[in-house]
């Protein structure tokens, strides 16, 4: 791997500063130097970059991927398509998530056991395009809960995996860490798409969750769990859960649980859903009525006191979360950094750190590496932004803004025009 100088940028380095004018050596995978002093570091076989008037800045993590979904208007979509063809929409989501910015997906779940693994294992094998991966297992639910589609009369499919008490769990969970899953999903509390389980139910048992836990972690792999109920997030929480999903009905010792967590746990609001179903889907058919029937102004409502409140209590948001629908396509995924300034009071900067620093330390939980930060040392995944990300979030969500995207040190697109190389100086 050869060595990348990148002159003159303003350098965002997700610390929270401001952005400051100076030059990045990139050695192998890693940043070796960021110096704010022009024209300190040496050219001799570096490829080099010239960025004046561009922003440098980490890449994009999104918190809560779901790389099996391509425009998807109902569960029954997910369960519909064979595993075949759905290989291959992992594949394209995946290009089309590096091709927007974003360097590393840490998934929520997926929607067959092994699409996301076979997936990640050609992106780190180079034989395809396509950012870090953590691939997940499909959701995992009990009996009645979020997934479980059968009735008695009408057996049924589903995107997610049914299992009820302890030594099944233990199983399946092991099971998915064999075929090669990084992250386990839980769908603990119930949902709004389930009238069985509705959003404040919390179907999976403490037992339960106990056992996914305790099984998945000692694999050295995470867990993600589905928790809009107190009851769910506080359970959750007792197991040593990593990664906590919507957690919209927090009560207030479901909060003070999240606070005493703050530096073990990851949370991701998945806030887009409930805005988009409920404003820019009805030329799906999921018109404002239907989203209010569904209960997603309620939702909308909840998600926005209660991540204001866990944003003031210095959470570790990750952005990102149920992109994928028909109204909501990979791609805009970044749509989430406005959202959280919208609706939960972070500024653009703050709400860039979410989905850089807090994206990076997500992915890197396990490894113990550094990623989501422009500094000495970190893993080389960055951006150049043709423009001022942190005045103007919203032209991330413009692909031909971004002018380089490296990850790992490697260049996916360089679109700068001055590049030259140079011989040893
Ligand atoms: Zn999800």
């Amino acid at each position: 791997m050869g060595n990348t100088l990148i002159l003159g940028a303003k350098i965002w380095d997700a610390s929270g500063a401001p952005a400051f004018p100076g030059d990045v050596l990139v050695e192998g995978n890693r940043i070796r130097a960021v110096s704010r002093v022009p024209g300190q570091l040496s050219r001799a076989d570096c490829e080099v970059i010239d960025a004046q008037g561009r922003t440098l800045m980490p890449g994009l993590v999104e918190g809560h991927m779901h790389m099996t979904f391509d425009g998807i208007k109902t569960g029954e979509d997910l369960t519909l398509l064979p595993p075949e063809e759905h290989t291959l929409v992992t594949l394209r989501m995946a290009k089309v998530m590096i091709d927007h910015g974003f360097t590393s997906c840490y998934s929520g779940a997926s929607s067959k056991i092994r699409l996301e693994v076979v997936a990640r294992n050609e992106i780190n094998a180079g034989r395809y395009p396509g950012p870090r991966l953590r691939a997940a297992t499909p959701e995992i639910t009990v009996s009645g809960g979020l997934g479980d589609e059968d009735l008695l009369h009408y057996k049924r499919e589903s995107f997610a995996l049914v299992v009820d008490g302890v030594d099944a769990m233990t199983k399946l969970v092991r099971i998915c860490c064999r075929e090669g899953c990084d992250n386990v999903k839980l769908n603990v509390s119930g949902d709004p798409f389930k009238p069985s389980s509705p959003a404040e139910a919390t179907p999976m048992t403490q037992r339960e969750v106990d056992a996914a836990v305790e099984a998945a972690h000692s694999f050295g792999r995470m867990v993600n769990a589905h928790a809009r109920s107190a009851e769910a997030m506080k359970r959750a929480l007792r197991a040593g859960v990593d990664v906590l999903y919507h957690c919209e009905y927090a009560d207030d010792e479901a909060l003070d649980m999240l606070e005493a967590a703050k530096d073990r746990i990851f949370v991701a609001p998945t806030v887009s859903l409930f805005h988009t179903m409920l404003y820019e889907a009805s030329e799906y058919g999921m018109t404002n009525q239907i989203a209010q029937s569904m209960g997603m102004a309620r939702l909308l409502e909840w998600s926005q006191k209660t991540h204001g409140e866990l944003r003031k209590r210095g959470i570790r948001h990750v952005i990102g979360g149920d992109y994928g629908f028909a109204w909501s396509h990979h791609g805009t995924n970044a749509r989430d950094i406005g959202f959280f300034s919208d609706y939960f009071g972070y500024t653009p900067s703050e709400a860039l750190q979410c989905a850089t620093r807090n994206g990076g330390a997500l992915m890197m939980a396990r490894e113990g590496d550094r990623l989501g930060e422009l500094s000495e040392g970190a893993l080389a995944d960055m951006l150049l932004v043709d423009g001022d990300p942190v005045s103007e979030p919203g032209l991330l969500l413009d692909k031909n803004r971004l002018l380089l995207i490296m990850k790992d040190g490697q260049l996916h697109k360089n679109e700068t025009g001055a590049v030259r190389h140079r011989a040893a100086a």
